[in-house]
């Protein structure tokens, strides 16, 4: 914001300069016209005067008396006047004479009209109203000899006067002319002789000459002046400045508003962090500056570890201010020089510049991990949370900025599926294996869509009877440029994207209508993936496919895994529950690899344990697992919960199997996954392995 406060002061600053500028040009224009306004204020004057008394010794020259209240006529002596003008006497006839510049009209004009008639420098009034004071007056003959004097004026000083040249050449001016000229007189304050030429047929008769006092003139033109100087100030004030001023108000507010947009277009508004696009204009600076110097950069990208969480159990609120703390604390961690950003959500991104090794970036990545995982005590509660990073180290030659950003990325999921809470480097495979699995997430998308998945199903037995008990449909993708694509593969990614919805119902349906051609007694088991329970209504499509293939409930057996009720406990247990009235059994899938507590078995109506292959596959060569196994087999038989080995390849692994009572089998030693299954399957199988 203080960018935007120096701008405003550069504009408020130009307009009191401009201001002053012309207030200044005005004084210093005002000077020589208050010169020129007094010389046309005297012309006038004296041309008035001269016109009055002219008019009067062509009118009264016989009977010239003079009286109190005409000062300029009073000063003048009749007789002497008389006597210098005989013998020719002066015609009553003859036309005023007097004439006044022309230049000097218009400006007087002028100067009224713009000092609104203070100064009323008008040619035309009487000479009474001059501001000028007459303080003497004479007669001139054109060869300069004095005819007359009157007032205040001396022979001497008027004869000294006439020497100078500034008079000698108003004098001329006048007799050349015709007009009125003013001089000033030298070495006197505002005083100044007025020669007003009268003519006869055209030449000049004689003149005559005022001694013009013009003090109190003056200060009447300078405060004409001020007047003018004021208004013109006032008006360049109201005319330019306010407009000025509203305008410079309606820049600050757009620049304000930029700003405003710029800033949240640059910054997260949550952290005040750089955003993903200031993040990425940091990282191409670091990068240009890396090639520069030929030095290393490290971008590491950060993720904190089931921050849903805290946003689903302590709320958004709380999730936002765990954000912020973290936000603080990474600043904290980094260097000055380096640059942390938000990308969205709980991801946040690092440039740290002038990495000398790879160790550098490790031991940067291992504090943010130990600043970040230190509890939070965030709006009264306490928190904690583990980051995982990513790692990408440049610049490489020719690498756009977004190769090394993804590569940050890459590591950071790598990281994550490594058990989070750690940090990962970059490494090219990555990148080849994250190309592989975009590449066959739109191809799944199309194998869907084209019916180029299909069903295997794998024979369960009864172990201690023999008999066929079941088949468990294991779904398949045969590539068409790739070949078979394992389940293990492509059912997770079918979970990521969502795809296991359509894929699910798929499978549960083309299965079932599969077991309807099966003998009465022959179950169908069917793998449940957990992502179906978080994304659909799990016991609403089982019941539908029912009803639409009219499998009967009591023969279709889903397989679900620990992670299925780790997942969301209460809803999981109501669907379970759910389906378990409707007559469909329950199976724990792959049991002994996850994580959670055996007390489920005791809340989830399960019906049966399949006994993770990874057990059976080690039966017989390492001991723990044997311990294992023949304990899940005896929890099987006191909860009365039916035990499946899966994965039994060896005869050895069944025999033992069966010295345990376990009570199923699965696996390779008796049957391999098929996409048909055959006519009489016991029969299938060759007399050494037949299980009873
Ligand atoms: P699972 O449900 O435990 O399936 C049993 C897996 O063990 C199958 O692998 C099967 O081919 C394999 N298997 C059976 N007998 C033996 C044996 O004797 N030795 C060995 N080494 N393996 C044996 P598959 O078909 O690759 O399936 C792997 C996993 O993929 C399944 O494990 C299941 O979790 C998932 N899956 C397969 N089909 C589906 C499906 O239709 N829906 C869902 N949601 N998941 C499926
Ligand atoms: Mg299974
Ligand atoms: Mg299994």
């Amino acid at each position: 914001m203080s960018e935007f406060d120096s701008r405003d002061r550069w504009v408020m600053g130009g307009l009191v300069v401009l201001g002053l500028a012309t207030v200044m040009a005005a004084v210093l224009s005002g000077g020589s016209a208050i010169n020129y306004a007094l010389e046309v204020e005297a012309s006038n004057a004296a041309h008035a005067w001269g016109a009055k008394i002219d008019k009067r010794l062509r009118t009264e020259v016989d009977g010239l008396v003079a009286s109190p209240s005409e000062t300029a006529l009073d000063i003048i002596d009749p007789a002497g006047l008389r006597q210098h003008l005989e013998p020719d006497g002066i015609k009553s006839d003859r036309a005023p004479t007097v004439a006044v510049n022309q230049s000097h009209r218009n400006f007087a004009e002028r100067l009224r009209w713009l000092s609104g008639g203070l100064l009323s420098a008008d040619p035309g009034r009487s000479g009474d109203d001059a501001v000028s004071n007459m303080d003497g007056f004479a007669v001139l003959s054109p060869s300069g000899k004095t005819l007359a004097l009157g007032g205040t004026l001396k022979q001497t000083s008027l004869s000294h006067a006439l020497e100078t040249n500034a008079l000698k050449s108003a004098f001329a001016e006048a007799i050349d002319t015709k007009e009125v000229t003013v001089a000033a007189l030298p070495e006197q304050d505002r005083k100044s002789i007025a020669f007003v030429p009268v003519t006869e047929d055209g030449e000049v008769a004689y003149l005559y000459a005022f001694e013009v006092d013009q003090s109190s003139a003056a200060a009447l033109t300078n405060l004409a002046l001020v007047v003018v100087t004021v208004t013109t100030s006032l008006l360049i004030v109201m005319g330019f400045s306010v407009p000025a001023a509203i305008a410079s108000r309606r820049i600050r507010e757009r620049w304000q508003a930029e700003d405003k947009i710029r800033y949240l277009a640059m910054h997260d508004s949550l952290t005040g962090l750089p955003n993903r696009l200031q993040f990425r204009q940091h990282l191409e600076q670091a990068i240009a500056r890396a090639k520069r110097h030929n030095t290393k950069i490290a971008v590491l990208g950060l993720d904190l570890d089931r921050f849903k969480n805290v946003n689903d159990t302590l709320g958004h609120a709380t999730g936002d201010a765990l954000l912020e703390e973290v936000a603080a604390r990474l600043v904290e961690t980094i260097r000055e020089s380096d640059v942390v950003g938000r990308m969205g959500g709980d991801e946040f991104a690092v440039v740290a510049e002038n990495i000398n090794l790879p160790e550098d970036a490790m031991t940067l990545a291992q504090r943010i991990c130990d600043a970040l995982g230190a509890p939070y005590k965030v709006n009264g509660h306490e928190v904690t949370t583990s980051t995982s990073v990513g790692i990408a180290l440049g610049p490489v030659a020719n690498q756009p900025v977004d190769i090394l950003m993804k590569n940050a990325d890459l590591a950071l999921y790598r990281a994550k599926q490594d058990g989070r809470n750690a940090f990962r480097f970059f490494e090219p495979a990555m990148d080849a294996a994250l190309q592989r699995r975009r590449r066959l997430e739109h191809d799944l998308r199309n194998a869907i869509r084209k019916n180029q998945l299909y069903l295997d199903y794998q024979p369960q037995f009864g172990l201690n009877e023999g008999e066929l008990t079941g088949y468990e449909a294991l779904v398949r993708w045969w590539h068409p440029s790739e070949g078979d694509i394992p389940p293990s593969t492509f059912v997770p990614i079918a979970e990521e994207t969502g795809l296991i919805v359509p894929l699910g119902e798929w499978i549960l349906k083309t299965a079932c209508t599969y077991a309807l051609g099966w003998p009465d007694d022959t179950r169908l088991a069917v793998n449940l993936s957990a992502a179906q329970f978080k994304t659909q209504d799990v016991f609403e499509l089982v019941r539908r496919v029912l009803v639409e293939t009219g499998l009967g409930p009591e023969r279709l057996e889903l397989e679900i895994t620990e992670g299925t009720i780790l997942q969301n406990t209460e809803a999981v247990i109501e669907t379970l529950t759910k389906l378990d009235a409707l007559g469909v059994s329950i199976a724990m899938d792959d049991f002994g690899t996850g994580y959670s507590s055996l007390s489920y078995l005791t809340r989830f109506p399960v019906k049966k344990i399949k006994i993770d292959r990874s057990f059976i596959g080690t039966l017989g060569t390492n001991p723990q697992t044997s311990a294992i196994v023949s304990s899940i087999v005896g929890l099987g038989q006191s909860l009365d919960v039916t035990i499946t080995a899966e994965g039994v390849e060896t005869e050895g692994q069944a025999a033992m199997l069966k010295h345990w009572g376990c009570d199923q089998v699965q696996g390779y030693y008796y049957g391999r996954p098929e996409a048909e299954v055959p006519e009489d399957p016991l029969e299938e199988l060759p007399l050494d392995r037949n299980v009873a």
